[in-house]
């Protein structure tokens, strides 16, 4: 069976027109897929009955399968999903005050870049995602805010893989995000370990997308041992990338740093950091370690990372302290799937299984 997602309304049309229906029906459908963002055809109640049944028979509404669910207290939906193969991927919504809703979605079942402070670099790597399996992460939560009165406003690829990796599905799964659900370019955040060809490349797409870059330290040494794609693509040949993709695209670049006691959040540190990014269109989003399994790193404290920002402020570099959501759901990047594995959960958080994992 064919994915409904895969497809354009022109081919929609020609199967349609095959099957004698009238003219309008596609873009009745589309509607159902696309403004009304039902993910179910039993669900398009303006269409015949038997037209339902001959789409649901024809097409499957998708191809993610909700495998288990947790809800935090602080509103962070996290959801693991199964794929036609049974790889299992995450996908988060973060409700913010202000209301933004913003999906955090993954590009890849695992990752192959091997960072040691991430569950799912610990992983390993399994395989692509392809366009559809990205895009419908975010259609899913753009369904379920749909029905509650709300609309999806923001989405960010941070969940589980290297996004660059997967070029061009990242890139295809952006414009549907773009076209199909109405998010602009300028709400959608890439974040990258640094891969510096596709950082280059995708200056050149000519999209206004936000690029975040995974820095996390300031020196070529420390960051290998971190992040071992920086002994392939340095410190310096990252940052030139990324002034590159600043000036293509008039786009201010966030880099990620996470806060590890004693490793990166010291006033030598921050100096370093400073004099790194010192004159670059950008801002710095330090995130408190989330600690996993396969690392002993714990986060940083308030205290440090307040003289942290102090110091970076010198240089003129803006900073914020962003504190992670759904922490009591194991909401880190790939924790919710380490968890589930090794079948103990996370603390609070309800937990739904809805099926056999
Ligand atoms: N592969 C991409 C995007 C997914 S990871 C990248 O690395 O940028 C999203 C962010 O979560 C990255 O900044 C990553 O460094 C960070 N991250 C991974 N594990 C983490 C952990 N245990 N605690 C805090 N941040 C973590
Ligand atoms: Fe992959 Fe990003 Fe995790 Fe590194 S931090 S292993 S690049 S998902």
């Amino acid at each position: 069976m064919k994915n409904i997602y895969d497809i354009t309304l022109a081919e929609l049309q020609d199967t349609l027109a095959a099957w004698g229906e009238a003219g309008f029906r596609a873009k009745q459908i589309w509607q159902w897929l696309y403004e009304r963002r039902v993910t179910d055809f039993a669900a398009m109640t303006s269409l015949p009955a038997a037209l339902r049944q001959r789409l649901a028979g024809h097409f499957t509404c998708g191809v993610l399968r909700l495998a288990t669910e947790q809800r935090s207290h602080d509103g962070t939906l996290k959801r693991l999903y199964r794929l036609e193969d049974d790889q299992l991927i995450e996908a988060v919504l973060m409700p913010y005050d202000d209301h933004r809703r913003t999906a955090c979605i993954s590009s890849q079942a695992g990752c192959a870049m091997g960072c040691v402070f991430c569950a799912t670099g610990q992983m390993g790597f399994a395989r692509h995602l392809s366009a559809s399996e990205i895009f419908e992460q975010a259609l899913h939560f753009a369904s379920l805010l749909e029905a509650e009165g709300e609309r999806l406003s923001n989405v960010v690829l941070m969940g589980m893989g290297e996004p660059f990796h997967n070029y061009d599905a990242t890139v295809a799964a952006i414009k549907r995000l773009m076209h199909d659900l109405g998010i602009g370019a300028r709400h959608i955040t890439v974040s990258t370990v640094g891969l510096v060809p596709q950082i280059r490349r995708f200056a050149d797409e000519g999209l206004q997308v936000t690029l975040a870059v995974s820095l996390h330290k300031a020196t070529d040494a420390e960051r290998s041992a971190l992040l071992p794609v920086n002994k392939r693509w340095n410190l310096d040949e990252l940052l030139a990338a990324c002034r590159y993709y600043a000036d293509q695209t008039g786009r201010r670049i966030s880099f990620e740093w996470a806060a590890i006691a004693g490793q990166n959040d010291t006033p030598q540190e921050a100096h370093q950091l400073g004099n790194l990014l010192a004159g670059l269109l950008c801002h710095v989003n330090i995130i408190p370690l989330n600690p996993t399994g396969g690392y002993a790193g714990q986060p940083s404290d308030l205290t440090a990372l307040n003289r942290f920002m102090h110091i970076l402020g010198t240089y003129g570099v803006s900073a914020t302290v962003r504190v992670r959501r759904g922490i009591d759901i194991d909401a880190g990047c790939g924790q919710l799937k380490a968890a589930v594995l090794k079948g103990q959960r996370g603390q609070p958080g309800t937990v739904i299984p809805l099926a056999e994992l």
